[in-house]
């Protein structure tokens, strides 16, 4: 990649997991210089691939709160991704004094499912009916513990006795049970620019989940044998096109999110880069929006070299960790970068 580096001498910085290979590749593409904070043991993929410019190693990812002054003197603007908000937490997230891209006041709305589901409430969209007790279940449901990394512990079922004995089986921690929807799963990838005000579909994934995904692959007399439960742990994710005739929607649906995010923080500004509806299609091609991730999501590393979608739009390779590069690049040229940093 070209040696001459752009934006104003502005370093992008992400700390390493998700999507940093991602992220900081994309960044070198639009010639930033990058850095990215890892934690001891883990650097090996950064090393092999040579995204990072300068790699700071720590023994845990919160010290990074630290390095803020360095950060700041070298101008550094943080790309955070999901493994980001395990390490800090929202509170020390929105304290960051290091430039931050993306809106930090869409957080706690995307953190909390319930404030998540007024949010898409207020969209328009269609979401999995939630039981409020127990009692109350009268079909199948999926039992989501909050916090839950990558759909770790989550479980099926179909009666309160069912949902019972199933959760005296687990450690006690707070959870929603909501409607389970039959159907395909379809993670649709965005970005919405404020630059230009466009809402761009970049491509989108289904998930390979251990051990639903496999359960498949035995029969079904022997899934009653072995007395198997399904679990939801995320190991890694399929490329994906969907029907053209479903696009339509897809880009609605998106569009609604956005508008609908302006109206849940003061300044009215929404949520912009990238963002993620997690949705399950059913048969007659209703989507059901079951969460919305407002940041990078680990899907978009299928698309490194870009998807069909985005060859479709920009004609070269366009990943979403290279758009959001691009994105900052153009704010630095136009003198508005402060639009699109916290
Ligand atoms: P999550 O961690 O919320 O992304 O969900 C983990 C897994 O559960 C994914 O495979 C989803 O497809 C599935 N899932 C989550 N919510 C629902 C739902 N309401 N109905 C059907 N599948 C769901």
């Amino acid at each position: 990649m070209g040696a001459a580096k752009t934006g104003n001498g502005h370093k992008i910085a992400t700390i390493g997991s998700h999507s940093a290979l991602q992220i900081l590749y994309g960044a070198k593409q639009e010639g930033f210089s990058t850095i990215l904070i890892c934690e001891n043991g883990r650097e090996q993929p950064y090393k092999s691939y040579k995204v990072a410019d300068e790699l700071i190693l720590v023994s845990k990812f919160n010290e990074m709160l630290k390095l803020q002054e360095k950060l700041l003197s070298e101008k550094a603007i943080i790309i955070p991704h999901a493994t980001f908000f395990d390490a800090f937490g929202l509170e020390e997230v929105e304290k960051l004094k290091v430039p931050y891209f993306g809106n930090k006041k869409i957080l706690k709305w995307e953190a909390d499912r319930l404030l998540q589901r007024e949010w898409l409430k207020k969209a328009g969209l269609i979401l999995p009916k939630i039981y409020k007790k127990p009692e109350d279940i009268d079909g199948p449901v999926i039992i989501k513990f909050y916090g839950a990394r990558g759909g770790k512990g989550f479980f099926l079922a179909r009666s309160a006795e069912e949902f019972y004995k199933k959760i005296k089986e687990r450690e006690a921690r707070s959870y929603i049970i909501q409607e389970y929807i039959v159907g395909a799963p379809i993670y649709i990838h965005y970005f919405y620019s404020p630059l230009t005000d466009e809402l761009e579909v970049m491509s989108f994934d289904r998930r390979y989940e251990s051990n639903v995904d496999s359960i498949g692959r035995i029969a079904a007399k022997d899934q009653l044998d072995l007395g198997l439960e399904t679990s939801y742990n995320i190991t890694g994710n399929m490329p994906l096109v969907v029907r053209e005739s479903l696009l339509p929607e897809i880009f609605r649906m998106g569009e609604a999110a956005v508008k609908a995010s302006r109206k849940l923080d003061g300044d009215k500004i929404g949520l912009y880069g990238p963002f993620s509806l997690e949705t399950v299609i059913t048969p007659d091609l209703k989507f059901f929006v079951f969460e919305i991730s407002a940041r990078i999501v680990a899907g978009t590393n299928l698309y490194i070299n870009g998807s069909p979608y985005t060859d479709l739009k920009y004609g070269e390779p366009m990943s979403t960790g290279r758009r959001i590069a691009r994105e900052i690049k153009a704010a630095i040229e136009q003198n508005k970068l402060a639009a699109i940093l916290n």
